[in-house]
């Protein structure tokens, strides 16, 4: 049976990481994608485990260390995008691998990254390498998607909203489904 981790990036307290009008907290969109990635995942048989923690934050080092130690087949973290700390025109998707990645890395950001594209109607920012420690760090498949930015006042009310989260999980699910093909 496949194991992948899903990480909710930051955590209810981390500073900063939040829409310039502060109405959106990064972490509430990355844990409700989150959550809402397990239920597609476990329907399809897979073993889901989360890295994160609703109650505090959890350190890269620890989400790393986890990773590692039960060696799940990939780690999967979901984190909304910042451009400055002011509203601005930067939007889109994208989805980052290491700096030097496994092919199986770069195949999983890839089906990933078009599938959140295909779903979304959002601009296609694409596949981007990233010095990233939960990327670098783990020694399995590892990606990290980028669902848009809080900092575009139309992507800040998309984040806030329940479709588009359940169209942000849909989205990874399938492209990891397709990836694990
Ligand atoms: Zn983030």
């Amino acid at each position: 049976m496949k194991k992948i981790i899903i990480d909710a990036g930051h955590g209810p307290q981390t500073a900063g990481k939040r829409s310039p009008d502060g109405t959106l907290r990064e972490f509430m969109f990355n844990e409700a994608v989150a959550m809402r990635l397990k239920k597609l995942l476990i329907a399809e048989g897979i073993t889901v485990i989360f890295s994160h923690d609703n109650t505090r934050d959890v350190t890269l080092s620890e989400r790393i260390t986890l990773a590692n130690k039960l060696k799940v087949d990939a780690f999967v973290s979901i984190h909304a995008n910042a451009y400055g700390t002011d509203w601005n025109a930067a939007n889109g998707i994208e989805t980052y691998t290491c700096i030097q990645p496994s092919k199986a890395s770069v195949v999983m950001a890839t089906h990933v990254q078009q599938a959140l594209q295909m779903r979304t109607s959002r601009k296609d920012r694409g596949v981007k390498k990233g010095n990233f420690a939960v990327l670098r760090e783990t020694t399995m498949p590892a990606i990290l998607v980028e669902c848009g930015f809080m900092t575009n006042k139309e992507e800040a009310n998309l984040l806030k909203s329940q479709s588009y989260q359940q169209q942000c999980a849909q989205a990874v699910a399938f492209g990891v489904l397709c990836w694990l093909a």
